[in-house]
């Protein structure tokens, strides 16, 4: 019996000198087969069983080891559904998070699934990230006008983009033209929408792509897989993309260096004002962890921000600080003058 177990593969724990290796292949009877006359009356009666099954019992041995390596073949083929079950996990997870929310736990729980969920996400989508960009800008057929213009290099920089006044449709084009793009998650979240069969869960996504140097872009994207959302909202965000106009505004530095914004800055999305007041150097950015990545991303490195209204909306916060440096190219000084 425990013999038969442990030859199954079950871990049982148990004395190994208690099994004899040989009986467990039926090696023993096939020796006693052997020592029988095998016409005889007792022959038949002792193995019936093996002869109704047409097995002879002195080829046991052979085939218990024929049957066993079928079941071992069988069993790879039983375990090959790996796959879906690690799937299965992930849709697991967002069950999770559905049913938690609806059950209407407290806000820190609440916000720490989420997170745990994001940064989930956020690990495999950098892979993707990169296989993404190498494979899509080699494949990129453009389709409009200013896409064949940079394809052919009549336009070499995201500032004659900018000059000559054409509409940015087509997220190959800022790939190409800032090849030092990061990215960036800022918020992954689940939204309903009511039909007639209950609820349809979909998640949004808001990326922001910038090249700490002066270009920011925010999108946001929404779709039944997370990975998805994220793809969608970094192409919408690369559509988005603006120069932010730096400077040194503060007073209290007056370098002249663009380390900061050269005035002051409101943005606004939804019910979120944000100001950005411009700092002396050094001073780094007095923000939130969500402003900071986007204005890190921007390339800007002192200043303060004030916020507003209700700042916990995160997308409407990122948009916020991303209107409120879109702005900062909304009004003309002195240093713009063409003379
Ligand atoms: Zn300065």
């Amino acid at each position: 019996m425990l013999s038969g177990i442990v030859d199954a593969g079950v871990p049982v724990p148990h004395d190994e000198g208690r099994i004899v290796k040989n009986m467990v292949k039926g090696e023993h009877i096939a020796k006693y087969g052997k020592s029988l006359d095998a016409g005889s009356e007792v022959y038949s009666s002792k193995f019936s069983r093996y002869l109704a099954e047409k097995v002879s019992p002195e080829k046991l041995p052979e085939h218990v080891t024929k049957v066993k390596a079928e079941i071992d073949g069988r069993s790879r083929l039983i375990q090959k559904p790996r796959l879906r079950l690690k799937l299965s996990l992930r849709l697991r997870l967002r069950l999770r998070l559905k049913l938690r929310l609806k059950l209407r736990l407290s806000w820190v729980r609440k916000c720490r699934l989420r997170r745990k969920l994001a940064r989930r996400v956020v690990i495999k989508h950098d892979i993707k990230a990169k296989q993404r960009e190498t494979s899509s800008l080699e494949t990129w057929v453009p389709r409009t006008r200013l896409g064949r213009l940079i394809q052919e290099g009549k336009i070499s920089s995201i500032d004659e983009v900018f000059l000559s006044g054409l509409k940015i449709s087509e997220h190959q084009i800022v790939d190409a033209l800032l090849p030092d793009l990061q990215e960036e998650v800022i918020n992954v979240n689940l939204v309903q929408k009511q039909t007639d069969a209950g609820e349809k869960s979909r998640f949004k996504a808001i990326v922001a792509v910038g090249n700490r140097d002066g270009y920011i872009g925010l999108g946001g994207g929404k779709a039944s897989q997370v990975r998805n959302a994220i793809e969608k909202a970094a192409a919408a965000a690369r559509l988005n993309i603006v120069p932010v106009k730096r400077g040194c505004g503060s007073w209290e530095c007056g370098c002249g260096k663009p380390h900061s914004v050269p005035f002051e800055v409101e943005g606004k999305c939804g019910g979120v004002r944000v100001v950005i007041v411009p700092g002396p150097r050094g001073l780094g950015l007095v923000a939130s962890e969500v402003a900071k990545v986007i204005l890190g991303l921007a390339g800007v490195k002192d200043l303060w921000m004030r916020s507003f209204g209700a700042t916990r909306t995160v997308p409407s916060f990122a948009f916020a600080v991303f209107d409120a440096l879109k702005k900062s190219y909304n009004l003309i000084t002195q240093a713009d003058w063409v003379r």
